[in-house]
Order: C-alpha cells, then structure tokens, then sequence
C-alpha cells in the first residue's frame, strides 16, 4: 500500500512537461507536498527537540513566531493541497499533502510543546534539513530555470530521489558530522596553545585577506584530499558514489558517501580552525562554500569569461564530472582552477560542456545503501 502510494507520487512528481505546465495542477500539488513534509517536520523539531532539533537553531525554537510559520506553512501547504484537487485529475499529490497536513495536526493536539528547548548534540536536524533545503532549493532550482545549462532537464530528473535522499541524510545528521569533522582540529588546538601569538597575528589580519586566506589553504588541503581519493583504488571506491552521479545540478553534489564527508570535512577545515583566523571571516567562509558546493554542481550557464581562471565555475567542476576519457582525473580544485594548472590536472575545452556525466561502465548501484556498502565489498576494476 505505502509502495503503491510512494510510487504514484513519484510518477506524478516526474510526469512529463506537456502535464506540468501553469494551470495543471502540478505546481501547487509538488508545493503543497513540500510543504506539508516541511510543516511536519518543523512541528517534530519543535515538539521533541531533544530529538529532532539541531542545537545552532536554539534561537527559532525559541520564538513564539515559531509556531506561528509552522502553522501557516499547514495552511499555505492545505490550501494549495486544494488547488491541486480541482485542477488536476491525477489528485496523488494534494491528498498526500492533506493526509500529512491532518497527521501534523493531530500530533499537534496530542503533543504540548516544551517549556523549554532541550538541546541535545545528538539529535537529528529535521529543523537543519527544511530549513537547508528551502535555502538551497529557493536560491538554485529559479536560477537553474531562469541561467540552465540544459534547459529541458527537469527538477526530477532521474536519480533525484538517491540525490534527495543523500541530502536528507547529510542534513539530519548535521550535528554528528560537524562533532566528527571538528574533532581533529579540537585535538589540535588543545595541544597547541603555545601558538597563541600567532593566531593573535593571523585574527588582526584584514577580514577579506583572512577569507582569502581560508579558501586558499583549505582549497591546497582539498585538493590534495580529493587528488588522493580518485587516485589511491581503495580511497577512490568511496569517491566514486560522488561521481556516481549521472545528472547534474543543485542537488547532484549531495551525493556523497558519509566516510568521504567526514574525511573530507575533518582534514580540510583543520587550517581555518587551527591558524587562529577571527570567528567573523570563518562565518562568511563557511557561507562561502556552504553556497559554492551546490553552485559547481549546478545545472547552471555561467559566462563571466575573464572569471574562469581565478574561480571555479560549473563548467570546471562539470568536466570533474565528464563522462570523457579526458574528464578522467582532472580538476580537483573547487575554490582556484590556478591549482590545476600549477599542479599538472587542469582540464577546460573551451566552451564545450561533457556530453555526459559518471564513470564509464557505470560500476556504481543505484540507491544509498548499495552506494553505502558500495566501498567496502569486493573489488572490481571501476576506472
Ligand atoms: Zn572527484
Ligand atoms: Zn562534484
């Protein structure tokens, strides 16, 4: 029954253009069911934050106004549920959005909220990923309408739901990965106070010159981290879930096994951490690469010629992804291109795009568990 349910909201979700257009019914039910899903799982986050609340977003907990959005989101979610009732014959989306609309009433009824906010590092983000899904989602799926490379590729493509699904995970499990990431640059700091002097020096630098700084070292860190996963058969088994990846944009750079996420994150924040750089410009570099992930792996045109060498773009990172025999073990950067080229990896065709995206042979399961385990089960030859 839940898979025969799951399956008609999938293929009306993916149904095809001439059935999405304005008036069909299709927009206001996929948003009603966005928001119906994201009306239910702030509702989870604000009754049991013990459970479901990342700490760092004590402070919208915190706020009467909280409950408030939760229940317009219901509203807004019920109403365009309606829409979706009267203008489209294929209803899958707007009941499933008023069932969840019903469901988060009730547990609004049967559950007090706390008196307090309990803070919990253990919890799950279920407030981290809604609200990190509408940023990225708001910001990139009208860019990619409005700037999109490929302009018939639509917002579910295939695979979206694997990609979705990395996405959800990587969100919720925000604080254990942060804990995790964050571990080894504590250690570090903790045995170094001695350094103190100088991370004095390195905080009284000019802001921009600290941000530049940070992209810089982490970008020298990252590369080296990434050149070593494509290269090194074990690491790279790992790897290849990323470039699993067969279509791209905003969602496609979610695709990441958690053991990379964790290496990765954990080996190149060890010099923003440790070097002594002010609280101000690791903030404005976090929101930096926090938007960067998501733009190089967008389904985005971005034509600003004399950028191309200083910055990296969607068509650099596109091409680490290329299908091609030349697409093969190049461009590892994701801040500065220059390191390719001074490091012997820098590929860029100019103007031309991949004509597909993934690894020849495509080695790779589909779905997140089989990706999981992907790395740990016996070898084949995959590159
Ligand atoms: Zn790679
Ligand atoms: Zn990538």
């Amino acid at each position: 029954m839940i898979n025969k349910i799951r399956l008609a909201i999938r293929n009306d979700l993916e149904a095809s253009a001439e059935t999405r257009q304005f008036g069909s019914g299709w927009i206001s039910g996929f948003l009603a069911l966005v928001a119906s899903i994201a009306g239910l799982l702030l509702l989870l986050s604000q009754r049991y934050p013990q459970w479901f609340s990342m700490k760092e977003l004590a402070l919208i907990h915190n706020q009467t106004i909280f409950s408030f959005v939760i229940q317009s989101i219901l509203v807004i979610a019920f109403l365009l549920a309606l829409i979706n009732l009267v203008l489209r014959r294929n209803k899958i989306l707007g009941f499933s959005a008023i069932t969840l609309v019903f469901a988060s009433l009730l547990i609004g009824q049967l559950i007090d909220p706390q008196e307090q906010y309990i803070a919990n590092a253990y919890a799950l983000g279920f407030d981290w990923f809604v609200l990190n899904l509408l940023l990225t989602g708001l910001l990139f799926i009208p860019l990619e309408k409005l700037f999109g490379r490929l302009t018939d590729q639509p917002l579910f493509r295939s695979e979206w739901r694997e990609d979705l699904f990395y996405f959800l995970i990587s969100s919720v499990l925000v604080q254990i990965i942060s804990f995790l990431s964050l571990s080894p640059s504590m250690f570090i700091l903790e045995t170094t106070g001695s350094w103190s002097g100088f991370r004095l020096l390195v905080a009284e630098q000019p802001l921009v010159l600290q941000v530049l700084e940070i992209m810089l070292l982490t970008d020298f860190v990252q590369y080296w981290f990434h050149r070593l996963f494509h290269e090194i058969p074990f690491l790279w088994r790992f790897h290849a879930v990323h470039h699993s990846a067969q279509k791209m944009d905003w969602l496609a750079g979610s695709r990441m096994h958690i053991v990379e996420i964790v290496g990765l994150r954990g080996l190149t924040i060890i010099p923003m951490f440790v070097l002594g750089f002010n609280q101000q410009a690791l903030s404005i570099y976090i929101l930096l690469v926090y938007l960067n992930a998501t733009f190089v792996h967008a389904n985005l045109r971005f034509n600003v010629e004399w950028l191309k060498p200083f910055i990296v773009t969607p068509r650099f990172h596109h091409w680490h992804h290329g299908i091609e025999k030349e697409a093969i073990n190049v461009n590892y950067s994701i801040h500065f291109p220059w390191l390719d080229k001074l490091f012997g990896t820098y590929y860029m065709p100019p103007h031309q795009w991949p004509k597909g995206y993934g690894i020849g042979g495509h080695p790779v399961p589909n779905g997140y568990w089989k990706q999981f385990l992907y790395p740990f089960q016996k070898k084949k030859k995959t590159k």
